[in-house]
């Protein structure tokens, strides 16, 4: 009610000022005092995801080898084959391309890949964010050359903690990027070599999670990593574990923000313009090609009893199958804040791809209070909300915003169709775009529910639909 009272009486005193002020209450904030998505990250606060991530119901261990391809590949590998083990390995671009033989065998013995930054360097990486995507970028090119794919798996060199801020996050998991941590050291990389007793010791985690993330290295320096592996592979075994490549599905073990790293400089402009090139970014992502990653040895030999239907799947085959599902559960938006509007789409109404939601732009739109006309002939639909108008073009696959006036972000190669009459588009980017944010996501078998915070700026009680500011 307070928050009723407040947004009328903000809508009240912007429909008394003469339009020119307009632009001017806007850029003093004059929105009731609540934070956006930039506002949010500046704070260092962590945005949440539209992501159903796949919890095994078997104990399993993710080995993961950074800093690659080196001299301990080749042993690391023959190791994995030998015990039928797979694997993870977050390659550093520079040393992609000065042992490109080895990426490929990664690959085509199964393992799962991961970008781990070009030149592993803290000084170009962690200034600013652009230095980060820079590297990451350049890596993935490399990567495209070498085994055909963009891996969408990210590990920050010496990890997030005291490195990335909320931005950092933000923009990777907005350009499809899972960003992965770990919770067991190895401590193989502490000093020179560490020996073979010690790193295996490290590796065989005192607190057991039923999800372990273990970090090893295979470059130059680390033979006693690949000869303390086959310690750590018995350990976890004989515990009831399986092994598994990562994958988009798998929860990301993520250290909190570091109290101690203040957000670094981003301002709102730049802060737009990441925003833009992050969402341009998951449309190239959404086509990797993964290979199916192998089933962990064990499960067959009889060391461990074997799962029961469906775990006994690879990761990639379990995704498959649930996107092949034949009837998705509806999906539910809640119009915030507090007991707002409610839009329910049963599942041919809506999409759930590559981690994504997408909602029929004029259902969506038109609940918040937004006016939209559609143009046929330009294959645009425009939505007027408040001193938004946001421009869907179908032919040129944009997004773009005026806010008062001005175009505030053009976002290029959008993920938008026609679909049945309908304009189809990215939920997350639409509602952004359109000032308001996503607050959180309940997955469940029979129901999907998010809940948006877009109507607090009240311009539904102040344009009730009738005005088509553009005209
Ligand atoms: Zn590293």
């Amino acid at each position: 009610m307070r928050w009723f009272r407040l947004a009328l009486t903000v809508c009240l005193t912007l429909l008394l000022l003469p339009l020119t002020a307009i632009s001017a209450v806007w850029a003093d904030g004059a929105d009731g005092g609540r934070s956006d998505v930039y506002d949010r990250l500046k704070e260092g606060k962590r945005i949440p995801l539209e992501r159903a991530y796949t919890q095994p119901e078997q104990p399993t261990v993710y080995l993961t080898f950074d800093d690659g391809p080196g001299p301990t590949t080749a042993a690391v590998l023959d190791i994995l084959k030998e015990e039928g083990v797979p694997a993870t390995f977050f390659v550093l671009g520079e040393q992609v391309r000065r042992s490109p033989e080895l990426v490929r065998r990664i690959v085509e013995e199964g393992h799962a890949l991961g970008n781990h930054t070009y030149n592993h360097r803290y000084e170009q990486l962690y200034p600013d964010f652009g230095g980060f995507w820079e590297q990451v970028e350049q890596t993935n090119r490399v990567l495209e050359e070498t085994v055909g794919f963009r891996p969408s798996l990210v590990r920050a060199p010496g990890g997030t903690y005291n490195h990335f801020d909320a931005f950092y996050f933000y923009y990777l998991e907005q350009a499809g990027y899972s960003v992965f941590d770990w919770n067991v050291d190895s401590g193989d990389s502490l000093r020179v070599n560490v020996p073979r007793g010690e790193i295996a010791a490290n590796a065989k985690a005192k607190t057991l999670k039923r999800e372990m993330v273990v970090l090893m290295h295979d470059s130059a320096g680390h033979q006693e990593s690949a000869r303390a592996l086959p310690e750590v592979i018995r350990y976890y075994r004989e515990l009831g574990y399986r092994f598994a490549a990562l994958d988009e599905t798998v929860n990301p073990v993520q250290s909190s923000l570091s109290k101690s790293v203040k957000s670094k400089a981003m301002s709102r402009q730049e802060h737009e313009r990441w925003q833009a090139t992050a969402w341009e970014r998951t449309a190239s992502l959404s086509s990797v090609a993964r290979p199916v990653p192998m089933v962990d040895a064990a499960q067959s030999s009889g060391d461990v009893p074997p799962p029961s239907l469906p775990e006994a799947q690879a990761p990639l085959q379990a995704q498959e199958q649930a996107l092949s599902q034949p009837v998705a559960p509806p999906l539910e938006l809640r119009l915030g804040p507090g007991e707002g509007e409610r839009l329910t789409l049963d599942s041919a109404a809506y999409e759930f791809k590559h981690e994504k939601l997408y909602v029929p732009l004029r259902a969506l739109t038109e609940k918040m209070g937004a006016l939209v006309t559609w143009d046929g002939e330009r294959r645009t639909a425009s939505v007027a909300y408040g001193m938004y108008v946001m421009t869907v073009d179908l032919k040129a696959n944009t997004m773009s915003v005026e806010k008062a006036g001005k175009t505030t972000a053009t976002f290029h190669l959008a993920d938008v169709k026609l679909k049945d009459g309908s304009v189809i588009v990215p939920l997350r980017s639409t509602v952004e775009l359109l000032g308001g944010q996503v607050e959180s996501f309940a997955f469940s078998d029979t129901l999907r529910e998010v809940s948006l915070d877009v109507n607090h700026k009240g311009y539904g009680v102040l344009w009730p639909g009738k005005l088509d500011v553009r005209v």
